[in-house]
């Protein structure tokens, strides 16, 4: 069973940026306003996710890594209108069967916190009380130990590090007003540092730099047509002043961070045909849909979106852009 187990885990959490997108994302769910994130090894030595949230409650500890065990998913109804990124109660269950899980973590008007290591999906001892400040922190280490070929193929740690502060990154962007710092450890400087801010140019600002902050153009569909009201959407798109060798697009689907790779070429045409010399722009596209309209039930490592009704709102945002685009270029 336990083999069973660790390959189904090993489907979960597929790389150390998979386990951190899991722990950062329960962190935002958690309400936290500061989320800081360590990396030792590119993460398979160890990852730590600190956060100020409302912490773990002591009775939710002895099944906490337990399959299918979540705090955000109690009715059939809430899958149609899933708001909190986790529902499937799989991630830190998945960690556990293949990295050795430490939580550390105080609830509010506590005196004390709780320490708890687990291993398989169960607790390796009763919760120990020790100091702690305010909301949780998770410690993963030494992901994949026993999972040598996945090891392997995992020696490059420089690639992994830079994945994960690319993920922060986005999040940053996204949730301004949660703070984010991404750091190696024993590094004194953070390679992402974000502060809690009501504005976005802020937060672009100081996680993309001032070159792409200084070239966005805001973007919205606030139009009254009652056939577009299905979808809103706002984000920024860069303008013919900033130059880059490729786009990145930074998309968030009710809030949650995912790819859409024919959303992605749309907008390249787009550039390409309305600024050539800026065609690989930087966008950031905060999109919100009915539930229903997307399919949550994906595999919880794809970030690959599917969409109903894909194509009208992408030629929808299309249209936004290209508007934009011209505007700006007169
Ligand atoms: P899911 O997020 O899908 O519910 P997870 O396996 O990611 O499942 O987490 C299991 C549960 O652990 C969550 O439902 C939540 O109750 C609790 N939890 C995990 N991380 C945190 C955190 N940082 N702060 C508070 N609660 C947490
Ligand atoms: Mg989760």
């Amino acid at each position: 069973e336990s083999v069973v187990n660790r390959i189904a885990a090993g489907e979960v959490i597929q790389r150390p940026v998979s386990a951190v997108k899991e722990l950062v994302e329960n962190s935002i769910d958690a309400h936290s306003t500061s989320i800081s994130v360590v990396v030792k090894d590119g993460g398979l030595k160890l990852i730590q996710v600190s956060d100020d949230g409302h912490g773990i409650r002591y009775e939710d500890l002895p099944i906490l890594c337990e399959r299918h065990t979540t705090s955000k998913l109690s009715t059939f109804e809430d899958l149609q209108s899933i708001k909190s990124m986790g529902f499937r109660g799989e991630a830190l269950a998945s960690m556990t069967y293949v990295g050795h899980v430490t939580v550390t973590t105080i609830t509010k008007g506590q005196l004390h916190g709780y320490r708890v290591t687990y291993r398989d999906g169960v607790m390796e001892h009763e919760p120990k009380a020790c100091a702690a400040v305010k909301g949780t922190q998770i410690m993963v280490e030494n992901l994949f130990y026993n999972m040598i070929a996945r090891r392997k193929t995992l020696q490059n740690s420089a690639d992994d590090y830079s994945k994960i502060v690319d993920l922060l990154s986005r999040f940053a962007v996204h949730h301004i007003h949660v703070g984010f710092s991404c750091r190696k450890h024993g590094a004194s400087r953070a390679d992402v540092h974000t502060v809690a801010t009501s504005s976005r140019l802020d937060a672009i600002r100081s996680v993309y730099g001032v070159s792409v902050a200084r070239s966005l153009i805001k973007i919205e569909n606030s139009d009254n047509n009652p056939s577009s009201s299905v979808f809103k959407m706002d984000g920024f798109i860069s303008d013919s002043n900033y130059v880059a060798k490729k786009i990145t697009m930074v998309l968030f689907i009710n809030d949650r961070l995912v790819e859409c790779t024919a959303l992605k070429r749309a907008i390249e045409i787009v550039y390409a045909a309305t600024l050539p010399k800026a065609s690989k722009p930087f966008v950031y596209i905060s999109v919100v849909l009915p539930p229903e309209h997307v399919d949550v039930n994906v595999h919880p490592t794809k970030r690959e979106v599917s969409l109903l009704n894909q194509e009208v709102i992408i030629e929808k945002i299309q249209s936004v852009v290209e508007s934009k685009l011209r505007n700006s270029n007169e």
